[in-house]
Order: structure tokens, then sequence, then C-alpha cells
């Protein structure tokens, strides 16, 4: 099993701050000790455990029919009173389903800003663009910026 720690932040800035500074740190060798102090400063000055949560790893491995027949009836699982995870009762461990799709089920139907936030970081298209002006004519590489730029300030706008 492994553990879920619910970390949560008042200031914004110092949320996007702790998940930059993880990025970087866990995509350099070596780390960078900076880095980790700076990461240690925002935890330790903004950041608030909320919640610690055991995660599942283990998934039931029984026979396709038991398991039918346990959800066609209702019967055959129960939730453990120390974790509070849904378990197949024979076995005591969750399903596939459930193991693989923790995160999601714990986000409770709220949206995940972690995949638009890292894209924001990434290299954007204008980087690209010089390189194509080279090969092709002015209007394509002057045209491609603005449409990205408009889209995503629709999609911020529609977000907030
Ligand atoms: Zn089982």
């Amino acid at each position: 099993m492994a553990r879920i720690i619910l970390l949560g932040f008042k200031d914004n800035d110092a949320a996007e701050a702790f998940i930059r500074d993880m990025d970087r740190i866990q995509s350099l060798d070596p780390v960078s000790s900076s880095l980790m102090g700076e990461l240690g400063v925002i935890t330790a000055s903004a950041g608030k455990v909320e919640a610690l949560v055991a995660r599942p790893t283990l998934t039931c491995k029984c026979s396709s029919t038991g398991m039918h027949q346990g959800k066609k009836t209702g019967a055959g699982f129960t939730k453990t009173a120390k974790f509070g995870w849904w378990v197949h009762a024979k076995c005591r461990r969750p399903t596939s389903y459930i193991v693989k799709n923790f995160i999601t089920n714990m986000l409770n139907g709220h949206n995940d800003l972690l995949p638009e936030l890292r894209e924001s970081w990434q290299p954007k298209e204008e980087n690209v663009d010089p390189d194509m002006a080279t090969s092709e004519n002015d209007q394509t590489p002057t045209q491609a910026p603005e449409e990205t730029q408009t889209s995503q300030g629709e999609t911020r706008e529609v977000q907030v």
C-alpha cells in the first residue's frame, strides 16, 4: 500500500511554486540543493497537511465469475474499518478499477488543475516559429501565435 498526503496551501502562488520545484527536482540528476532548500521553505511556511489516506496497490485477483456473482447480488464487498476501502470480502483487496482510478475517485468530481498548470509551463509555439519563418512565408508564422493566444484566453475565461 501507499500513502496519499493532501497538502493544502492558502496562497495559490506558493502552491504552484511547490509543484514547480517538485517537478524540477524530480527531473534533475543530480538534485539541486538550492531547489531542495526552496521547496522546504515553501512547504514549511505555506503548506498545511490536511489529510493522510492509505492508497491500495494490490488488486483482487479472484476469478471473474466470483466477482460477477458478488456484484450481481450486491454482496461480496465490504468496507474496511481501518482504511475505508471497498474490498472483495473474500480476499480483502479492491478491484483493479478502484486501484487504477483511486486519485480520480478521491477528487470526487472536482477538476484536477495540475495538467493545465504543467502545460502552461511548457515552451510555447512562439519558440518554434522563427524556424518556421525561414522555410515558409511571413504570414503563416504570424497567424499561428495569435490563434494560440486567443484559444488560451477563451479557455481561461470559461474556467473562471
Ligand atoms: Zn477477491
